[in-house]
């Protein structure tokens, strides 16, 4: 047998059709391409931070249901008691344990352009993904074409993400709650980006049975540690403890996060100065010929560039030491469109300048 008859006899369908998602390599680069957090720590924060690593017992195994840390979860976003918190290595694994527990000729929908783990990881386990377009401009929920999917396909998980990722816009409020309403199946409000957007549906969760609240640590400033969390109704939460790995959050997570976390005003701080700058950096573009940046509640810029030229200007800015996130590729409402993360501000500043060169060149 040959090398490729043994893989495509072994792995199934899906996964054969699948590419790798690839990140892009950084080094020597300006990174402003995937929603980080510029800053660091002080030092005095770092210290106290390795003073509560020092004791962590590495030859245990982690608290399997990382009790202390579920707590100040809990308590910072104000889940209230009667709704369960799971938590996962980074949402990603949230959003892959959800679609594991569900039937395998379940559908799942989402809008289009959006988080892209939502079909990739539904694809991988041959589930029917549908995606709904956008309204072109507004990037708002289509509702009317949102409730015929649901009609038609009767999907078992809805995920919309608030706000949305790589448009950077909240949807509409009314639209989210029709859908809430109308769904037979859960849907995940999916708040990567919550610490910079003004908007929650935390509040909502008591309102609507098949309501599920999703946040992550990663663009808050802790994508290192990977840890996400999930809220809901205890029900829902333990069928999907089912299936979890007993213990996928590690030992230096679960000390770690415990630690920033209770250091908010920290990230308060930081946030704040990422939201002053997005300000700024949208103005700026605004103001450049051939530009339009969209209205961002996240902390990234979704901008469009003069057509046919989003390839060149994404390298021109490369070129120039500043590395970026090119989504023309994607095409439809995404040609032309390039995303910028919020950086410090030298880094925005050295970002606007390479793309000031680069509409000159060519
Ligand atoms: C970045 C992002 C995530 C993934 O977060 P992790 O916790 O780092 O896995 C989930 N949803 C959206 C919309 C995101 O942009």
């Amino acid at each position: 047998m040959t090398q490729s008859n043994l893989i495509s006899s072994i792995f199934r369908k899906e996964v054969l059709a699948m590419s790798a998602y690839k990140v892009a390599d950084a080094t020597g680069l300006i990174k402003l391409d995937a929603m980080e957090n510029p800053y660091s720590w002080p030092e005095d924060i770092k210290t106290l931070w390795l003073e509560a690593l020092k004791d962590c017992p590495l030859n245990r195994y982690p608290d399997p249901e990382a009790k202390a840390l579920t707590a100040t979860i809990k308590r910072l976003n104000q889940i209230p008691d009667q709704f369960d918190v799971l938590l996962g290595n980074g949402s990603d694994e949230i959003i892959q344990l959800l679609l594991m527990a569900l039937p395998s000729n379940a559908s799942v929908l989402a809008p289009d352009p959006g988080f892209v783990m939502y079909k990739q990881l539904s694809l991988c386990l041959g589930l029917n993904y549908h995606s709904i377009p956008l309204l072109e401009d507004s990037f708002d929920l289509d509702l009317p074409a949102i409730l015929a999917a649901i009609e038609l396909h009767q999907p078992s998980v809805i995920f919309l993400a608030y706000p949305n990722n790589p448009t950077g816009n909240l949807f509409s409020e009314t639209s989210i709650r029709d859908i809430i309403k109308t769904a037979k199946g859960l849907v995940v409000i999916d708040e990567a980006y919550a610490p910079f957007a003004d908007a929650s549906f935390i509040d909502s969760l008591g309102q609507y049975d098949n309501l599920l609240v999703m946040r992550t640590v990663s663009k808050l400033g802790l994508a290192g540690l990977r840890l996400g969390y999930i809220a809901g109704n205890p029900d829902i939460i333990e069928q999907l403890h089912k299936i979890r790995l007993p213990y996928n959050i590690n030992s230096l997570t679960q000390i770690s996060a415990d630690f920033a976390l209770s250091n908010k005003a920290l990230f308060d701080r930081q946030t704040q100065q990422i939201c002053a700058e997005r300000m700024t950096v949208f103005n700026r573009l605004n103001e450049l010929d051939g530009i339009k940046a969209y209205p961002s509640a996240a902390n990234f810029i979704l901008f469009k560039t003069p057509e046919n030229r989003a390839n060149d200007i994404f390298a021109s800015i490369k070129q120039q030491g500043v590395l970026i996130k090119n989504l023309s590729p994607q095409g439809g409402l995404l040609a032309d469109c390039l995303r910028v993360t919020i950086g410090k501000p030298e880094e925005n500043a050295a970002f606007l300048a390479a793309l000031i060169k680069s509409l000159v060149e060519s």
